[in-house]
């Protein structure tokens, strides 16, 4: 009774999501990014589901990730997107982890580990092909793979690449990027496996595939890709409760700046949800596709006035039946995606998961490993 907003995550959406993803790849395999608290949706809930349902390769961003992953699976390959931060070895190590290696510093930081651990160690290598992110360039990747003291000091399991452009299937950077990959191929480690593609890049077909498929959007339900639909579904809703209904009468404003009029007499919802909770601020006040909305039993209203911290103001004037105080309205639901919030408040669904309210109630649904 006392929760201002409820976040329910349906872990068997999740489980069964990962499944689809992995029986498309097939007979590549299927990991799953849970960098970000498995993106914002609690990755200590939703790591022991993906290990329950058979994912077995893991990708975080840090070192910490790394280690609380671990604690969770025993046996999975854990690979540390962000790489060898300088020092960081030991740590990356006692968890068992493999760093994506993306420079020639950390190439030789993690062959030097090796040395005091007495055997080489097992990592994986990033090479850039286009995104100029993180990645060895192909030059500096065909010098260190030609270095045959220094790959011996290795033990590569993956070679990996990012794409940039893979929402778009119709852009011929992926093409582009895919083939600079390629080209690296003659020059790796015999036997080593290779990973191209994200949510997105899996969806671009077989030849993104590889030896292992890297998904982390599409396992929570998102569906970025451009070209059709992914094969997952939603497991996320989040609604917020209503504070108190009032009256406005026409001219006057509501909210901080006064940026919104009444032009009839209107009935405004206060609800307990703001930008402290990932009501993005730049959801505030109707536009064009722009503006907050919720969804009410049926229907839909929009934000008016600003959001703030913890409130948003909604013109519910024109919905039946009259919402009340204490009803709950949807923020992420049905017919109210993530990508929908995102989208009207200039961004993206990853920022709605990362963003998710820590003060709301969470409920966890469809756990098959308790
Ligand atoms: C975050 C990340 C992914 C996962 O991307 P999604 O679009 O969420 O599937 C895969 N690979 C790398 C290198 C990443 O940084």
């Amino acid at each position: 009774m006392t929760a201002t907003g409820i976040i329910t995550i349906d872990l068997e959406a999740i489980a069964d999501n990962w499944r689809a993803l992995a029986a498309l790849v097939a007979p590549s395999r299927c990991g799953a990014v849970v960098k970000a608290d498995a993106y914002g949706l609690g990755a200590d809930r939703v790591i022991p589901a993906l290990a329950a349902a058979g994912c077995s390769a893991f990708f975080v961003a840090t070192p910490l990730e790394a280690a609380s992953v671990r604690a969770m699976v025993r046996e999975a390959d854990i690979f540390v997107l962000d790489g060898l931060l300088a020092g960081s070895a030991g740590a990356i190590g006692a968890a068992n982890a493999m760093p994506v290696l993306s420079s020639v510093p950390e190439v030789r930081e993690w062959a030097e580990f090796g040395e005091r651990r007495g055997a080489p160690q097992p990592c994986a290598v990033q090479i850039d092909s286009g995104l100029n992110r993180l990645g060895l360039s192909g030059e500096e990747a065909r010098a260190t793979l030609a270095d045959a003291r220094l790959m011996s000091r290795l033990d590569v399991r993956l070679v990996l690449s990012h794409l940039a452009s893979a929402d778009d299937p119709a852009d011929p950077k992926n093409e582009q990027q895919r083939r600079a990959f390629e080209a690296m191929r003659p020059l790796l480690p015999k036997g080593v496996a290779l990973s191209l593609a994200a949510s997105d890049g899996l969806m671009l077909g077989k030849a993104y595939h590889y030896d292992l498929v890297r998904p982390g959007y599409a396992l929570y339900g998102g569906q970025a890709f451009r070209g059709g639909s992914t094969p997952v579904r939603p497991v996320l809703k989040i609604e917020a409760r209503i504070l108190q209904v009032r009256d406005v009468a026409p001219s006057e404003s509501v909210g901080y700046s006064a940026t919104w009029k009444a032009a009839r007499p209107s009935r405004i919802a206060i609800i307990a949800a703001g930008y402290a909770d990932g009501f993005f601020r730049a959801g505030s006040n109707p536009g064009q596709n722009t503006g907050g909305i919720v969804g009410i039993g049926t229907a839909t209203a929009l934000v008016v006035g600003r959001v703030s911290m913890d409130l948003i103001t909604v013109d519910v004037t024109d919905i039946l039946p009259a919402p009340e105080r204490g009803d709950l309205v949807t923020l992420v639901g049905p017919g109210l995606s993530i990508e929908t919030m995102g989208h009207r408040a200039g961004t993206i669904g990853y920022e709605v998961l990362t963003s998710l309210s820590r003060r709301f109630e969470r409920r966890y649904v469809g756990d098959l490993t308790a």
